[in-house]
């Protein structure tokens, strides 16, 4: 199926990391033009050199989409490069310790600097840019937002509040812009997010598996028994729904949050 992706430009923050990296792979391998807008500049530019691209169609920029005014000088790279912007992808994201309970840690002790930077990193991380980009988007009177949010983000996980509560508004958010940009700007302009499941990557690994045995620890375990699939994710099966959800396969799907997790959401544990 041709997802009409070939020739569009796309924005996505957080592609030097684990699964916004194979989202920009996909859109890379689908024809888009590619800018990997991340905080880590290097992790962008390994990303963007793996890619498959004709150089001029694959970018790395350096940009802190927390910093409206980073994320504009990367938005004026951006253009500047490739002209326009199609489709933005908010996947910068992730969180601290200093937000997440621990017996080192009460919910009574948690900081609210530690917290909002939490919420921050996962909310104002999919504002920022969309702000930025939406407003070329409402010249344009077209355009794609996805949020990479979580299941976190519907029902809360133990321990990491800042996330969770930071993905609940990220999903909150999605609902909300779909329906200002379709109302104030354009029927064309769609806002959608989609929500992982338990996906393992380098980063979580340690949390999750025994790097000798492969087994799993106490909390994969426990993860895994609420997964129906009973297996973690892999980074590359979030591509599908996030190539089909920026596509114009999507055309009638606004504010949707989509799951991708084996199940977990679905799962009430009985
Ligand atoms: P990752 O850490 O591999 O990638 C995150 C990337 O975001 C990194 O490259 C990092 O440098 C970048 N980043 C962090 N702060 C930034 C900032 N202020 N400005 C620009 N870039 C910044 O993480 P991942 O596991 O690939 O997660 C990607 C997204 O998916 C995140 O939003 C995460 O919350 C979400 N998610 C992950 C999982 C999972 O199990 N891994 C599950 C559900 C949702």
């Amino acid at each position: 199926m041709d997802l009409g992706l070939k020739g569009k430009t796309a924005v996505v923050t957080g592609g030097g990391g684990a699964i916004c990296g194979e989202i920009a792979k996909g859109l890379s391998e689908e024809g888009a033009r590619v800018a990997v807008w991340d905080l880590d500049f290097q992790a962008a530019k390994k990303k963007v050199e793996s890619l498959a691209a004709e150089p001029d169609d694959a970018l790395a920029v350096e940009c802190d989409v927390l910093d409206k005014k980073s994320v504009e000088r990367a938005a004026e790279q951006t253009i500047g490069h490739f002209g326009t912007v199609d489709i933005l992808i908010n996947g910068a994201g992730g969180s601290r310790k200093e937000a997440t309970t621990s017996p080192d840690l009460d919910f009574f002790d948690i900081g609210t600097e530690a917290l909002s930077w939490v919420v921050s990193l996962n909310y104002l991380s999919a504002v920022i840019p969309s702000q930025v980009i939406g407003r070329l988007f409402a010249k344009k009177k077209a355009g794609v937002i996805l949020n990479i949010s979580s299941v976190a983000g519907f029902r809360p996980l133990t321990r990491s509040i800042g996330y969770c509560n930071g993905k609940a508004a990220t999903n909150s958010f999605t609902q909300w812009l779909a329906v200002h940009m379709a109302q104030n700007y354009s029927p064309e302009i769609r806002v959608n997010a989609v929500a992982p499941g338990f996906i393992l990557t380098e980063q979580n690994r340690f949390l999750l598996q025994d790097r000798e045995t492969g087994q799993f620890t106490e909390r994969g375990e426990k993860i895994v028994g609420f997964v129906p699939m009973a297996r973690l994710g892999r980074p590359e099966e979030v591509v599908g729904a996030a190539l089909w959800a920026v596509s114009e396969r999507a055309g009638f799907v606004t504010g949707a949050v989509i799951s991708v997790d084996g199940g977990f959401s679905a799962y009430s544990g009985v």
